[in-house]
């Protein structure tokens, strides 16, 4: 009994090591690895990019970065070329998640193995591990931000909310918004809150490509047709990039002077803008997925892929893609209100004070 425990134990160290945490010291052989992102237009995305590439190199591999514009051909001309430059495992981090058949069709054929970064890709069976962060909770957590800010809980409102959807081409997008409303349905039963737009569900409050622009337009519309005489308290937005033009639109329909708050409003992403934004008591809330982890365990993958190994994975059940269900490694996202941005950014080195002045 003792001698088996131990043995387990042993086991159990040598997966730990060779894991997430401390990932392997395995040799790379100087492989080339494919790193497909959608856009420059976000923080994030950049900052993801040089994570991982910095993390690859530092293994001894060669990183094939490419960034596509948010424009579907782009990237699928892109992955194309990784494969003819012969990589051994493509990261993607896909624009429409549903595009990628046909290139991935051939990545199987020689022997690439595909992992899918952030957002999952559908549609395929060509897609063998998932890198991404607990999306349903993500939404949970934009919604429990103005949940506390409005004082729901304590029995306050009724207040005025609106929704604001990610891309409909992207699988998060639902997740964000199924793990929002499973936390505000009791409130829109209760008339705790109200949409006075009626605009429900992701077919009505989607932003096609993330776009703020289109969902700046979108809350000038919304702010004009329905609250001529009646105030907005809230509005739930899925990404930094969306808050930040909510916010712009809503100033300019005098929101944030002369007496008239600016509605609470949730984010992700947690972009520097954001944060400033945040601390001078503009934006709510954002929701902060620590990039460098998400490098860390998709390096930690391709190190077991490499090695011949199973890469770790921590869920097996969420992300069906309609062919099969992507084994996934889900890391747990943060709230970050003006009460914690310091420790949940500066302490961890995410960002210095000096970039957030
Ligand atoms: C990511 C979010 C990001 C959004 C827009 C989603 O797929 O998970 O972190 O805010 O895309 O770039």
């Amino acid at each position: 009994m003792f001698a088996k425990k131990r043995f387990l134990k042993l086991v159990l160290g040598a997966a730990l090591l060779g894991g997430v945490s401390m990932p392997s010291a395995q040799a790379a052989n100087g492989d080339n690895i494919g790193v497909a992102m959608p856009t420059k237009s976000s923080q994030r995305w950049i900052d993801d990019g040089n994570n991982i590439v910095k993390l690859l190199q530092t293994k001894g591999y060669k990183p094939d970065l490419q960034y596509a514009d948010d424009d579907i051909p782009t990237q699928l001309a892109q992955i194309e070329n990784m494969l003819t430059k012969g990589v051994k495992v493509l990261v993607v981090a896909s624009i429409d998640g549903t595009t990628l058949g046909d290139v991935l069709s051939k990545a199987s054929e020689r022997g690439v193995k595909v992992i899918a970064y952030d957002r999952l890709i559908r549609g395929t069976p060509n897609v063998d591990y998932y890198a991404t962060f607990d999306n349903f909770k993500v939404g949970v957590q934009q919604a429990t931000s103005i949940v506390d800010a409005l004082g729901l809980k304590d029995g306050k409102g009724p207040f005025n909310i609106e929704l604001f959807g990610g891309s409909p081409d992207d699988n998060n997008a639902y997740f964000f918004y199924d793990g929002a409303m499973s936390v505000l349905k009791p409130y829109f039963d209760a008339k705790k809150l109200v949409v006075r737009s009626g605009q429900f569900g992701m077919d009505k409050v989607s932003t096609l490509r993330w776009d703020s622009a289109t969902a700046q337009a979108r809350m000038d519309n919304l702010l004009s047709a329905f609250y001529g005489n009646a105030r907005l308290d809230a509005v739930l937005s899925p990404y930094d990039g969306i808050s930040t033009a909510i916010i712009s639109s809503v100033k300019g329909f005098g929101y944030g002077s002369g007496g008239l708050k600016l509605p609470v409003i949730s984010g992700q992403d947690a972009e520097s803008q954001s944060i400033k934004s945040i601390i001078a008591g503009e934006q709510t809330a954002t929701v902060f997925k620590d990039t460098r982890e998400l490098a860390r365990v998709t390096v930690a993958m391709i190190d077991a892929i490499e090695a011949g190994r199973q890469p770790e994975i921590n869920d097996s059940k969420t992300y069906n893609n309609g062919k099969k269900v992507v084994p996934s490694y889900l890391l747990t996202p943060v709230i970050v209100t003006k009460d914690n941005w310091k420790s949940a950014l500066v302490d961890t080195g995410y960002y210095t004070l000096e970039q957030l002045k």
